[in-house]
């Protein structure tokens, strides 16, 4: 389905991640499950011709916010797709392909859920947080999410406010390479994991971001004895 949106709202979240609401114009509403993403055209130049293509970007905000769309985008220096994203102003318009995607909340039940993002692969993980969050369903989960330094962190006081209200949400930020002065964890999300008691028994997981976090945690975790059918991810890149 071919969508039309309108250029709402620009964020700045940190010196190369901006969320971007989008207003449907066409259709006024979408329909679609947290942690889907919609296909992005863009225009990018291969072997010296210009090409029609499409971006994946996972939808920030959950289902319930009718009407808008919002985006977490972080910039790849020369990327067609990110560069077009934040380059967009407020007014503009922007096509993009409907909802797709299977990475989204598999059981109804009481089971725990495990959420490991790197980077902006926090994005579909934050909508299916707050959906979650929003349907009044007690179950415990934790956010374990990796980035680099203090000035790549955002959503930061988000979770926090989230964490205060809802005793069963848990999140945690461990910086790769912090500055001397940084409390938290310190390395990467994998090693974190690793360091983590966690009960596998009745746990679902769901890793979203770069491939290598993504190996080495759903490996970590089948060890640990998870089934295979378990373990959801979406690879970025
Ligand atoms: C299902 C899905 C959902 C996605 N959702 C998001 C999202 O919500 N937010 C988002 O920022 N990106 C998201 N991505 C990545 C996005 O689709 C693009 O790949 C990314 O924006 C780079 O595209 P580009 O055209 O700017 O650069 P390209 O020229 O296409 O990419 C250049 C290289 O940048 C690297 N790269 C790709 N994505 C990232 C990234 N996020 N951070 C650092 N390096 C990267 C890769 O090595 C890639 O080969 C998603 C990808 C998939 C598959």
């Amino acid at each position: 389905m071919q969508c039309l949106a309108k250029v709402v709202a620009i964020k700045r979240l940190t010196h190369d991640v901006k969320e971007i609401a989008l207003a449907l114009i066409s259709p006024p509403k979408l329909v679609f499950e947290a942690g889907q993403y919609i296909a992005i055209e863009v225009t990018e130049v291969h072997k010296g011709k210009a090409r029609q293509n499409n971006r994946p970007y996972s939808i920030v905000s959950p289902p319930e916010e009718e009407g808008v769309i919002k985006l977490c985008v972080n910039l790849v220096p020369g990327g067609p797709g990110s560069s077009y994203l934040h380059g967009l102003r407020i007014g503009d318009e922007v096509s993009f392909l409907q909802p797709f995607g299977y990475f989204t909340i598999k059981s109804q039940a009481e089971t725990a859920l495990l959420f490991v993002a790197t980077g902006t692969g926090v994005a579909p993980l934050y909508a299916m947080i707050k959906h979650l969050l929003n349907q009044g369903l007690e179950r415990p989960m934790t956010l374990f999410w990796g980035l680099r330094s203090e000035r790549d962190i955002y959503y930061e006081q988000d979770f926090e406010a989230l964490s205060r209200q809802y005793s069963f949400f848990k999140f945690v930020i461990t910086l790769s390479r912090p500055s001397a002065d940084w409390q938290g964890p310190r390395g990467r999300v994998t090693e974190l994991l690793l360091s983590q008691e966690l009960d596998v028994e009745d746990l679902e997981a769901y890793l979203c971001g770069n491939m290598d976090m993504i190996r080495v945690v759903r490996g970590m975790l089948l060890e640990k004895g998870m089934p295979k059918r378990s373990v959801h991810f979406e690879k970025f890149y």
